[in-house]
């Protein structure tokens, strides 16, 4: 079957023949349909650091997919050949006090689909069926390939309770731009988001943000200032793994406010922690989805009327993956999507 793959310990990544994967009694065979480029298959064709220390070559790139449920393995009783799903890319090791204890997305032994183990873009991907989410019928097929970031994001922005709060999200991507969406439809007062890139901000514009702020030019506290503003954000989601950002937003918390925090930062860094002690902040790092909690959620808020559509900016066939690579590496997308539908 066609795959792109990391086949080399270097730049770049390649579309390849490979074999089409075999499925165990507890796996479904999904045959895919569309898949989202993620920055972290960014930082895989980049070959960075972090990417020369995770990835051992070959692997099949690709984890935010949906398919079609081709075959099932023996065991496997609630899934159907036919299924619209998605997967799970946290693969968990079922024995760890967390998962036994049915946290199952605190596990200590995650392994990641197309990181750790061959991934979904590539015609076939077999996976556990602890793994999968099946979707509505009905479901736009687009959005469902982006059911990965959408849950990070779902994760983040329903970590704390944002109803009638003032929300500070800071980073435009993809994942703090579907947050912002979560927190408005979740009934914030107001949603801020900040970047330091306007075609960024010209994204998140599209979705009923009360301001997309370009930090550069006007500070947080002159952004409380013109929203009559008086003691700060409630709730903080950190979506862009800068130390700035991160500082920033601890500074114009309100006392006792919740940050979530997901943005990867690519160093240690410092921070005035004396704030978040006076100020009687509280941080938690957020990891993946809940399994299945978020998966639910994102679901039932597609159901109830949540648009994420504008998000997705490019679409390209498989076979010119390079280009949506290209599209990510320049940073001003939203999320791109492959299509696997015409072999
Ligand atoms: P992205 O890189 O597309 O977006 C990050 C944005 O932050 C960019 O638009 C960038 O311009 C902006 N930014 C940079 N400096 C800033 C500053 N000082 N203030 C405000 N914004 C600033 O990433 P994404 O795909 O949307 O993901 C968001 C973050 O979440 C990334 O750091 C990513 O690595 C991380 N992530 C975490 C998880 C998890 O499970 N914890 C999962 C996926 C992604
Ligand atoms: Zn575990």
């Amino acid at each position: 079957m066609k795959a792109i793959v990391k086949s080399k310990a270097e730049e770049g990544l390649w579309l390849e023949d490979v074999p089409e994967p075999e499925i165990g009694i507890n796996d479904v065979l999904i045959k895919i349909l569309k898949t989202g480029i993620c920055g972290t298959d960014v930082h895989i064709y980049n070959w960075d650091a972090w990417a020369q220390q995770t990835i051992k070559v070959p692997t099949v790139l690709g984890h935010e997919l949906v398919g079609e449920i081709v075959e099932v393995g023996e065991n496997v009783n609630d899934f159907y050949v036919g299924d619209i799903v998605s997967v799970e890319g946290h693969l968990v090791c079922g024995r760890c006090r967390n998962c036994l204890a049915g946290r199952r997305y605190k596990c200590a032994n995650t392994l990641g689909v197309g990181v750790q183990t061959d991934g979904g873009f590539a015609e076939y991907i077999s996976v556990p069926m602890t793994n999968i989410w099946k979707h509505s019928d009905d479901i736009n097929l687009e959005v469902a390939a982006i059911f990965d970031p959408f849950g990070n994001a779902v994760h983040t922005a329903l970590a704390f309770e944002v109803f009638g709060e003032d929300v500070l999200i800071t980073g435009a991507g993809p994942i703090g731009i579907m947050a912002a969406a979560v927190a408005r439809h979740a009934g914030a007062r107001h949603v801020v988001i900040t970047d330091v890139n306007p075609k960024r901000l010209e994204l998140a514009q599209k979705m009923d943000v009360t301001l997309a702020v370009d930090v550069r030019e006007t500070s947080l506290s002159e952004v409380q200032k013109q929203l009559g503003m008086k003691e700060g954000f409630d709730v903080g989601m950190e979506m862009s793994g800068n130390p700035s950002a991160m500082r920033d937003m601890i500074a114009n918390m309100a006392h006792g406010g919740n940050i979530a925090f997901l943005g990867i930062p690519t160093e240690e860094f410092a921070v005035n922690w004396k704030t978040v002690v006076f100020n009687m902040l509280t941080v938690t790092g957020i990891y993946g989805r809940k399994m299945y909690e978020t998966w639910y959620q994102m679901s039932v808020l597609l159901e109830s009327g949540i648009n994420i559509e504008p998000v997705i900016t490019h679409r390209f066939s498989y076979k010119d993956f390079a280009k949506g690579f290209e599209v990510m590496r320049e940073g001003n997308s939203g999320k791109v999507i492959l299509d696997w539908s015409e072999i």
